[in-house]
C-alpha cells in the first residue's frame, strides 16, 4: 500500500516496508510484523509509527509536526487494502494499538485492542459476523476496559468488580456462561465507571480513540514500573516505544477461534519440540493474563488440525530463519491462523547452552556464534547449588519450573512485605496467585517468586527468567489469600514469615529450608561428571562450548587462592594459575600471638625471634599450595592490611586493662599491647601504615616472606615438582619504593635459590593511582604488573567501597552517575583508563612486562572483555569465577565487533 508523506521526515511505516533489522527505529515487534509480512506469513496488515515520533513527543509533549498526516495517510491506505472503514458503522474495521520498544519489556506498557468500536459500529460488527451479538458486546465491553485503564488511568479493579458482579449474578465463574445481554449490560456498567472517573463520556469518535491510545502508549514509556524496569535491565531510557496499529483479527468469535502463544523450543530446558499454551474462544490479553487456564499447544491438533500443521510449518520457518529459538503470539479467527508477534525468545540459561549447541548441531549457526550466544551471567546462574533431597522432604506442591534454581525464604504476600524484609538482610519468597507489573519492586527483592496461577508465559515467570530469579507458576494446588496472609496446601496452612522452599527447575514446593548441593555444572567442573559420557544435554552442550573458548580465548585464567584447598578447586575449574595468594590469614589463629610478639618487640632480638618462629609456618604454607599448582605460576602477595589489624580492637583492649588493673592484677603485658594499638590508631586505615610502606618501616617483615617463598620453592623443586613463585609488591605508588624491597629480595632469593634452578619473578601490584601514571618508570623494577583494580577504583572515585555502597550508591544508581556499580563491573573511563596507561607506559618501558589483573572484576564479564581489549596477559578471580572468565575470555575473543547480545 502507498502511502503519501505529508513531511519530510518519516515517522510511519508500513509493515511491508520494514524488516527486523529496524528495532532501534520500529521497535522489536514491528521490526518483527514488518519481517513476517515480507516472509510472505500471515500476519493482519498494519503500520508502525516510530520510536522517533515517540522521543519527539516526550521531549516536548506533542505529536511532531507531520505525524497526523503520515497517520491519515496510512490509515486510509489501511481501509483501503482491507475495504473496511475505521468505525464504519455497518462494517467497522478495528485495530489494535500496541507499544513496542527496541528490547522486550514484558507487560511494562500498553496495548489497546478493538479500537474503532463505538454504539453504533458495535451493532455492524454482530451483524458482519453472523448476528454474533455475543462477539460484538463482547469485543466493546473490552475496549472500554482497556481504553479506560491504559489510556485514562481508571482503575482496573473496578471494571474487574463489574465484571464479577455480573458473573455471580449468572452463578458462574467463567466468562464464556455470559450471554449478549450480560455483555451488553456490562458495556453500560463499564461506560458509568469511565464516565464517572474521567469525567467524560467513552469517546464514540474511532480517530479520536486512534490518537488517544497512540499518545498513550507513547507516555506509557515513563510508566514508573516501566521505568525500574528499565533500569534493573539496564535498558537506556531515551530509546522511546514505537507503536504498532494492527488490524484486529478474533480468537472471541467462537469455539472454532481462539488464541495463543508458543516456543519453537522449550524455553526452560532447550528440548526440541512444540511448547505453548492454547485458549479457544478469546482474545490474546486472556492468555498472558491468566484468566482461564490454557490448554498445552498440543491440544490443537485435535480442535484444529490444519491450523496446527500450519502453525508448525511456520514455526520451522522461523527459526531458520532466525537461526534462533523464536516465541510468537497467534490468533486464530474461525480456522484462519494469523500471526500476531515473534521475536528471538528469552530462555534460561540452561536452554541458552542446550540451544547453542543444539543449533550448531543442525548447521544453522557455527561455533564461534554458539559462543556468542551464551555469556557468562548465564553460566554463573547454572553454578547455583541444588537442593539436595531425601526422604525428610515432600514436595507439597507441583507448580511449573518457570525460571531455574534453588531458593528458600520466609513467605511473603505483597511486594512492600518483601522489599521489608529484604531490607531486613532476611531471605523471602514472594507467594501471589499471579503477580502483575506493580509486584517488580517485591520480585527484585525476592529471592524467588510462587504463584499459584499463570504457565510459562504468565507475567512471572517472564519476568524472573529476565531478572534470573527462581521462579515456580501455576502451582494450583496452593490457595492463596493475600489479604490474611497465608496459603493453605494440603490441608495445611503456610502464614507470612514461614519458610517454604521452592525449586524453579522442577516445579516442586517444599515447606521448610532444604538442603542445597552442587549444581550438575558444577560437578562436571569438579571433575565428577564426565561430558564425553554423560547423557546430559546441558553438561554436553557447557562442555563443547568452553572447549570453544579456552581453543579461541588468549586471556589467560589464573584464581586468587589463599589455601591449597581453594587452589585445587580453581585448577579443577581450569585456572592456570594463581593471580592473588594473599598472605594475611598466615598471620591469623594460633599464629596471632607471635604477631603481637613481632609487633610489641622493643629490641631487635626479640622481633627477630617472632620472625624466626614465623618463618617455618609460612614455608609449610607456600609449599601446600606450589605443590598443588605444579607447573604454573603462582603470585604471592607480600603481607598487605594495617598491622592492627592483627591485634585485639581498641576498646575491647582497654577494657579488659582496666577491669584487671581494678583486680590489682599484672597488666604490664596488655598495657604495652594497649599502648602499641594506641599508637597504631589511625583516621583512615585504608590510606595509612599497610602494603609497602609496612615492609620499609618493620625490618625484617618483608624477607622473612620472601625467604619463606623462595625455601618453599627450592623445596617443592628438590621434591621433583615444578615452582613458579612470583613475588608481588601490595601498593607500591614510587618505583624507589620497589627497587628498595626489590634490592633486599634480591639478595635473599639468590642466597637460598643457589643452584636449584628456581626462578623467581618479582613484580608490583598496580593499585594506586601514581603507579599507574609513572608505570614507565616502575616497570624499569617490575618483572610483572597486577591491576589491583579494587584499591584502584577505591582510590580513584576516592571512596571506600566498605563504607559508600550501602550509602550513596542507589542515588547515583538513580542518577544515572554510573550505570552499575564500579567494584562490580570496571569503569573504563576512568579506572579503565588508569589501567590503559599503565598497561602502555609499562609495555614501552620493558617489553614482555607480564600485564594480570586480580581482584573482583577479574571475573566479571563485561571487565574481562575490557581487559582483553587492553591486551592484558591474564585475569585472576575467585575459583568459582573461573569458568565464567573463561567463557567470557573466548567471547571477547570471537566477538571483534562488541555487539551486544542481550
Ligand atoms: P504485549 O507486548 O504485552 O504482549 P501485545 O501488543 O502483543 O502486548 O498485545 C497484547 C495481546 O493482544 C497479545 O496477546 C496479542 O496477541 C493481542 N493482540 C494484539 N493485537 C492484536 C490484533 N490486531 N488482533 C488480535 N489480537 C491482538
Ligand atoms: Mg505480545
Ligand atoms: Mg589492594
Amino acid at each position: 500500500m502507498a502511502a503519501q508523506e505529508t513531511d519530510d521526515h518519516k515517522y510511519v511505516y508500513d509493515f511491508s516496508e520494514g524488516n527486523k533489522d529496524l528495532k532501534d527505529l520500529l521497535g522489536g515487534k514491528g521490526a518483527n510484523l514488518a519481517e513476517m509480512t515480507n516472509l510472505g506469513l500471515p500476519v493482519p496488515p498494519g503500520f508502525t509509527i516510530t520510536t522517533e515520533a515517540c522521543q519527539a513527543y516526550l521531549a516536548t509533549g506533542r505529536e511532531p509536526d507531520g505525524l497526523a498526516g503520515q497517520i491519515e495517510a496510512h490509515l486510509a491506505a489501511l481501509e483501503r487494502e482491507m475495504g473496511k472503514r475505521l468505525g464504519d458503522p455497518g462494517d467497522p474495521l478495528l485495530v489494535s494499538v500496541r507499544s513496542g520498544a527496541k528490547f522486550s519489556m514484558p507487560g511494562m506498557m500498553e496495548t489497546v485492542l478493538n479500537v474503532g468500536l463505538n454504539d453504533q459500529s458495535v451493532v455492524g460488527l454482530a451483524a458482519q459476523a453472523g448476528q454474533n451479538d455475543r462477539f460484538a458486546w463482547d469485543s466493546y465491553r473490552r475496549l472500554i476496559q482497556m481504553f479506560g485503564k491504559t489510556v485514562c488511568e481508571v482503575p482496573g479493579e473496578e471494571f474487574e468488580h463489574a465484571l464479577d458482579e455480573v458473573k455471580s449474578a449468572r452463578g458462574t465463574h467463567n466468562d464464556l456462561d455470559l450471554d449478549a445481554d450480560d455483555l451488553r449490560g456490562l458495556v453500560d456498567a463499564y461506560k458509568k465507571i469511565f464516565a464517572k472517573h474521567t469525567g467524560r463520556e467513552f469517546p464514540q469518535q474511532p480517530r479520536e480513540q486512534l490518537d488517544l491510545a497512540i499518545r498513550a502508549v507513547f507516555e506509557s514509556w515513563n510508566a514508573e514500573r516501566a521505568v525500574l524496569y528499565r533500569r534493573q535491565e539496564r535498558i537506556p531510557a531515551d530509546l522511546g516505544t514505537a507503536v504498532n496499529v494492527v488490524t484486529m483479527v478474533f480468537g472471541n468469535l467462537g469455539p472454532d477461534s481462539g488464541t495463543g502463544v508458543a516456543f519453537t523450543r522449550d524455553p526452560g530446558s532447550g528440548a526440541q519440540g512444540i511448547y505453548g499454551d492454547y485458549l479457544a474462544n478469546a482474545q490474546g490479553e486472556d492468555v498472558v493474563a491468566g484468566i482461564r487456564n490454557t490448554v498445552p499447544l498440543q491440544e490443537l491438533e485435535r480442535l484444529d488440525k490444519s491450523s496446527y500443521d500450519e502453525l508448525l510449518s511456520i514455526m520451522a520457518r522461523l527459526e531458520e530463519h532466525y537461526r534462533d529459538l523464536c516465541d510468537i503470539e497467534f490468533t486464530i479467527e474461525r480456522g484462519k491462523l494469523w500471526m500476531l508477534q515473534t521475536r528471538v525468545g528469552k530462555r534460561t540459561a540452561a536452554a541458552a547452552f542446550v540451544i547453542a549447541g543444539q543449533l550448531v548441531d543442525e548447521g544453522l549457526i557455527d561455533e564461534d556464534e554458539a559462543l556468542h550466544r551464551v555469556n557468562g551471567a548465564q553460566l554463573a546462574q547454572l553454578m547455583f547449588p541444588r537442593f539436595q533431597l531425601d526422604h525428610e522432604f515432600e514436595a507439597v506442591a507441583t507448580g511449573i519450573g518457570a525460571s531455574p534454581g534453588a531458593a528458600s525464604g520466609a513467605v511473603v504476600f505483597t511486594s512492600a512485605r518483601a522489599v521489608e524484609l529484604a531490607a531486613e538482610g532476611k531471605s523471602v519468597i514472594l507467594v501471589r496467585r499471579e503477580t502483575n507489573p506493580d509486584d517488580l519492586n517485591g520480585m527484585i527483592a525476592a529471592q524467588g517468586i510462587l504463584t499459584s496461577r499463570g504457565g510459562k508465559t504468565s507475567h512471572a515467570a517472564v519476568v524472573a527468567r529476565g531478572m534470573g530469579k527462581t521462579c515456580v507458576s501455576g502451582a494450583d494446588e496452593i490457595d492463596v489469600n493475600v489479604p490474611a496472609k497465608r496459603f493453605t496446601v494440603s490441608g495445611r496452612t503456610v502464614t507470612e514469615g514461614d519458610v517454604v522452599s521452592i525449586d524453579g527447575t522442577t516445579g516442586k514446593v517444599y515447606l521448610g529450608e532444604v538442603p542445597v548441593m552442587p549444581s550438575e555444572v558444577v560437578q562436571y567442573f569438579e571433575g565428577s561428571l564426565d561430558a564425553e559420557h554423560v547423557d546430559n544435554p546441558l553438561v554436553r552442550a557447557v562442555h563443547r562450548i568452553m572447549t570453544h573458548a579456552d581453543g579461541k580465548r588468549r586471556l589467560t585464567v589464573r584464581t586468587n587462592a589463599d589455601t591449597s584447598a581453594d587452589a585445587a578447586r580453581a585448577r579443577r575449574f581450569g585456572a592456570e594459575g594463581i593471580g592473588l595468594c594473599r598472605t594475611e590469614h598466615m598471620f591469623l589463629g594460633d599464629r596471632r600471638e607471635l604477631v603481637e610478639r613481632l609487633i610489641l618487640a622493643r629490641a631487635e632480638g626479640e622481633r627477630d625471634e617472632a620472625l624466626a618462629a614465623l618463618l617455618p609456618l609460612q614455608r609449610a604454607d607456600f609449599e601446600e599450595i606450589f605443590r598443588e599448582m605444579d607447573g604454573l605460576p603462582v603470585t604471592v602477595r607480600l603481607i598487605d592490611p594495617p598491622l592492627h589489624e592483627f591485634l585485639p580492637p581498641l576498646e575491647q583492649l582497654a577494657v579488659n586493662v582496666a577491669v584487671a588493673q581494678e583486680r590489682g592484677e599484672d597488666v604490664a603485658k596488655e598495657e604495652a599491647l594497649l599502648a602499641a594499638v594506641r599508637r597504631m590508631h589511625e583516621e583512615n586505615p585504608m590510606l595509612g601504615l599497610r602494603g609497602v610502606r609496612l615492609g620499609l618501616v618493620i625490618p625484617g617483615l618483608f624477607a622473612m616472606q620472601v625467604r619463606a617463598i623462595a625455601e618453599a620453592a627450592v623445596a617443592v623443586v628438590r621434591a621433583g615438582g615444578v615452582a613458579r613463585p612470583e613475588i608481588m609488591v601490595p601498593l607500591v605508588g614510587a618505583v624507589q619504593e620497589l627497587e628498595t624491597v626489590r634490592a633486599e629480595a634480591e639478595k635473599i632469593i639468590a642466597e637460598v635459590v643457589g643452584d636449584s634452578g628456581v626462578e623467581v619473578l618479582i613484580g608490583t601490584m598496580i593499585e594506586v593511582p601514581r603507579a599507574a601514571l609513572t608505570a614507565g618508570q616502575i616497570a624499569e623494577a617490575a618483572e610483572f604488573f597486577s591491576f589491583g583494580t579494587n584499591d584502584l577504583t577505591q582510590m580513584g572515585w576516592g571512596f571506600s567501597r566498605d563504607d559508600v555502597e550501602g550509602a550513596f550508591f542507589w542515588r547515583y544508581l538513580e542518577l544515572g552517575i554510573f550505570g552499575i556499580s564500579p567494584f562490580e563491573s570496571i569503569d573504563r573511563d576512568g579506572v579503565g583508563r588508569l589501567v590503559r596507561i599503565a598497561a602502555e607506559e609499562g609495555r614501552a618501558a620493558r617489553p614482555g612486562l607480564k600485564l594480570g589483573v586480580c581482584g573482583e572484576h577479574g571475573g566479571d564479564p563485561d571487565s574481562v572483555h575490557f581487559f582483553h581489549e587492553v591486551g592484558l596477559d591474564y585475569v585472576s578471580c575467585s575459583p568459582f569465577r573461573v569458568p565464567v572468565a573463561r567463557l567470557e575470555a573466548g567471547r571477547a575473543a570471537v566477538e571483534t565487533d562488541g555487539s551486544d547480545s542481550r
